[in-house]
């Protein structure tokens, strides 16, 4: 079933944002850039990290569970390496700070790492690879998400990982977009259950468990009894996701936890000692490399032969066709730039009722 959904250009859709996070006390530089992220999760088709988003970033921020105008603390620094907290600033702002701390570092010393705790949701993670991308550099991030635990690990059906994304980046060349692997380690992302609990489509086979042990596709696992009012909360449902490729993208997952939450110094999904209940923080490791530091000639000129060599693999059905990592994202970019960014009608609502309760006028 088709979900009923409007189509805004991405200029007009950032500024409704931008002014919503305004008037609710960001300043515009900051508000500007949760409007550039939130629609460039949209661009790349990764809508579950896009603008619908904003209802809940703004009940974070009248909770002070996130907050404006927040910078990065130095924990302990070396030339090639900072553990860095981002006092619950927003993700849009910390983020950015903390990937240009870590490309200043392997611009100079060919390789760094840096260990970024306590950030705000930092919403999809491909946007910090670019940005690296964007400076030559290859980036590798593990990252967690305290407070949001809603995965199994494989063999298991109480949950104990957040969806515990990993990401790799490779720029681009000669007008080619980057290689991009930008995955949550779940089967499928929370708001892929959320869509289908909607009427829209239904999730694949072992996305989730029962608390039973019994595998399952029914929304209901992850929120509780639905009708079509009830909140999707998935605080109210017994069961959970499943990690991706059994044992292994479970074992991945856990990395994530031990990576982003333990050695950056944050928290692990699991429960936090005097934490703040209902808090979502991201920890995320990054490694970022010079390629022009490890001695590989025409690195990136030949990543990319080798794209062109996996992608001559002939297709499984007639007519089909080998993607590389990335590419999905940059084909939805090139149409929803030109083609606006379509949002479910009670998406585009709630983004509305938000932007009133704010005093902020939204496009027709
Ligand atoms: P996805 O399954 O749509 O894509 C995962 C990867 O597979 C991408 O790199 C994509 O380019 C590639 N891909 C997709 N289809 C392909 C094909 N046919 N052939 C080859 N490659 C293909 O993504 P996802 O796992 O649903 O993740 C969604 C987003 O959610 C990501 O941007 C992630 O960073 C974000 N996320 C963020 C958090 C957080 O806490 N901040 C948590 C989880 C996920």
């Amino acid at each position: 079933m088709a979900i009923p959904s409007y189509t805004i250009a991405a200029p007009a859709l950032r500024g409704v944002i931008a002014d919503i996070f305004d008037a609710a006390g960001c300043a515009r530089d900051e508000a500007d850039r949760i409007g550039r992220y939130l629609v460039s999760a949209n661009l790349a088709g990764h809508d579950s990290h896009g603008v619908i988003r904003t209802p809940r970033y703004i009940d974070w921020l009248r909770e002070g569970k996130v907050l404006p105008g927040q910078t990065l603390s130095v924990v302990s620094e070396s030339a090639m390496h900072a553990t860095v907290d981002g006092n619950y600033g927003f993700g849009q702002t910390v983020g950015p700070l903390a990937v240009d701390l870590g490309v200043a570092k392997a611009k100079a010393h060919g390789m760094s790492v840096i260990a970024l705790r306590h950030s705000g949701h930092i919403g999809r993670i491909g946007d910090w690879a670019e940005r690296a991308a964007e400076a030559g550099l290859v980036s590798i991030h593990f990252v967690n998400v305290a407070g949001g635990e809603l995965v199994a690990p494989f063999g298991g059906v109480d949950r104990r990982f957040s969806t515990n994304p990993f990401c790799v980046g490779i720029p681009g060349v000669d007008g080619k977009p980057m290689l991009l692997l930008d995955m949550a380690t779940s089967l499928v992302a929370e708001g892929k259950v959320l869509v289908a609990s909607r009427g829209g489509k239904p999730v694949p086979e072992g996305s989730l468990v029962r608390p039973d042990g019994v595998y399952s596709t029914d929304p209901e696992t992850l929120y509780g009894p639905l009708t079509p009012e009830t909140p999707r909360d998935p605080a109210n449902g017994e069961g959970a996701l499943t990690a991706f490729g059994l044992h292994k993208g479970s074992g991945i997952a856990f990395m994530c936890e031990i990576l982003a939450g333990v050695l950056t110094g944050g928290e692990t999904s699991g429960p936090i000692p005097g934490g703040k209940r209902g808090r979502i923080s991201n920890g995320m490791l990054s490694i970022y490399l010079d390629p022009g530091h490890f001695g590989a000639q025409d690195f990136v000129a030949k990543a990319f032969e080798y794209a062109d060599y996996v992608k001559a693999s002939r297709p499984t059905t007639p007519g089909g066709e080998v993607l590389v990592p990335g590419e999905p994202e940059a084909r939805m970019r090139a149409d929803r730039l030109a083609n606006g960014v379509p949002l479910p009608v009670d998406a585009w609502q709630s983004i509305v009722a938000t932007a009133r309760s704010l005093g902020v006028t939204t496009p027709n």
